[in-house]
């Protein structure tokens, strides 16, 4: 063997490893403080109100306040965004000019899950029900059996916002949706697994005592309905001026009998949300603007206004250029967005020892080994990737390297096993240097997603020290 070859060849290692004994704790403390943000921040809407609180508890200013007085943005200044109370933008400005480029770590706050239909309320033979219809890529089956709470506004006549989270405490009902019996399930279990549960059949069992009336129709329907106008004042026809989504009532626990794991919903992508949330508090002074971003709509293809490609996040850069110099002109919101750098910070799929046959195993990520760098998604033959550069993955690994953060590499199947995006390359097409950057995922998108508490620090550690610059 010739020498020095344990220098030239690499291994990637168990995370856990590389930190000191006394740092579990950090971990450990880290992870309690993720647990409780997921608990309070099962839709995008609750995530933007947690991430507008913890900002504005740590020094961060609303834009509006700034946008009013026509007040320059001076270096060091810290300011948040509130988009629609659905996307949200903290950034701290940098000593360079933002025309210069940013550094934003951008993830995004939505997830799977079942929404109401627009006239979600029915009855059928005694039983009162749900319609919904799914957000996301979900496995139907998954959604059955489960016990269900309901978050949500809903807009009344008169204008008012009422806000439902249903299911989470103690002493609160929950709602599930039923699955057929084995005894009778001849039929469902000839089916495809993907076909054994439709979508129409996902409604939503909520009550079945028929109210005192004379009309001998929907009595069970009418029960419900006024439960629901006593408690919340709304009438059948403001269902339609309202977002109500159905969504597992669990909450975030540990997993394994040395806690090393996070079970709970939502975790793709608030896991990233909350280390890149974690890391833009404490972000003091960067050369150039440090900004986390944290978008809706990912899960539906990032359209719509909440969603990465809204210009509303290009719209507040444009307004920060325009505070920060007298002659504002679109080349200076173009140079800005050009220079950024970007982690796109999504979760990624983790090696799963009971389905080993659809990641490379030379290639994929694992629970426990790091912050995962993602050079590319996409579909049959990286179809729809940003595909980073390999001059901005050096940059990127070397500044991992120099900041003790463990990280291995990740790619989102074997070739032609099916494959997925990312937002990453919404912000590549103005020319910012992008790259995947997120957690490893045990079952993602299922009801209960898993990841290792040691990849959340990592991934909070390499945000910071990429805001920091
Ligand atoms: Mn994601
Ligand atoms: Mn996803």
């Amino acid at each position: 063997m010739s020498k020095g070859y344990e220098k030239i060849l690499f291994k990637f290692k168990s995370a856990w490893d590389t930190i000191k004994e006394n740092d579990r704790e950090l971990v450990y403390d880290f992870s309690k403080n993720y647990k409780t943000f997921l608990d309070n921040g099962k839709t995008e809407r609750e995530c933007v109100k947690e991430i507008v609180k913890l900002a504005e508890k740590n020094g961060f200013i609303n834009i509006e306040d700034f946008l009013i007085g026509r007040e320059p943005i001076k270096e060091g200044k810290k300011i948040f965004v509130n988009y629609k109370g659905k996307a949200a933008a903290l950034l701290v400005v940098g000593k360079d000019l933002i025309e210069k480029g940013m550094n934003i770590v951008a993830a995004h706050i939505d997830s799977p899950r079942l929404d109401l239909k627009p006239f979600p309320l029915y009855e059928e033979e005694g039983l009162a029900l749900f319609k919904t219809h799914y957000y996301g890529g979900i496995k139907k089956y998954q959604w059955t059996s489960l016990p269900l709470a309901f978050h949500g506004v809903v807009i009344n006549k008169q204008g008012e916002k009422i806000e439902i989270v249903i299911g989470e405490h103690e002493d609160d009902p929950v709602f599930y949706i039923t699955d057929l019996l084995p005894h009778l399930a001849k039929e469902q279990h000839e089916k495809k697994l993907g076909e054994g549960i439709t979508g129409e059949g996902l409604n939503v069992l909520i009550g079945s005592i028929p109210y005192d009336m004379e009309e001998k129709e929907d009595r069970v329907k009418c029960h419900i309905m006024n439960l629901l106008n006593e408690k919340y004042g709304f009438e059948e026809d403001d269902f339609i001026a309202a977002e109500i989504e159905v969504v597992p009532a669990v909450k975030a626990k540990d997993v394994g009998f040395d806690r090393s794991m996070i079970g709970a919903y939502g975790q793709d992508d608030r896991v990233c949300a909350f280390a890149a949330l974690r890391a833009i508090l404490e972000v003091e002074n960067p050369k150039r603007t440090a900004v986390g971003l944290f978008v809706d709509k990912e899960e539906v293809g990032s359209v719509g206004n909440t969603g990465m490609y809204s210009k509303f996040f290009e719209n507040m850069v444009a307004e920060l250029i325009s505070l920060q110099s007298d002659n504002y002109n679109d080349l200076m919101l173009r140079r800005a967005m050009a220079e950024t750098k970007v982690l796109s910070a999504d979760v990624g799929a983790a090696f799963d020892p009971n389905y080993p046959d659809v990641l490379d195993k030379r290639n994929a990520a694992f629970a426990g080994k790091g912050v995962i760098i993602v050079k590319y998604t996409g579909t049959r033959g990286k179809s729809s990737t940003n595909d980073a550069n390999a001059e901005f993955l050096n940059e990127i690994r070397n500044l991992f390297n120099a900041n003790e953060i463990q990280w291995q590499i990740g790619e989102l199947g074997k070739v032609d096993q099916g494959g997925g995006g990312t937002i990453a390359y919404i912000l590549a097409n103005y020319g910012a240097e992008v790259v995947d950057c997120g957690v490893p995922v045990l079952s993602m998108h299922s009801p209960l997603e898993i990841v290792s508490k040691i990849d959340i620090y990592m991934a909070y550690k390499a945000y910071k020290a990429f805001m920091k610059n």
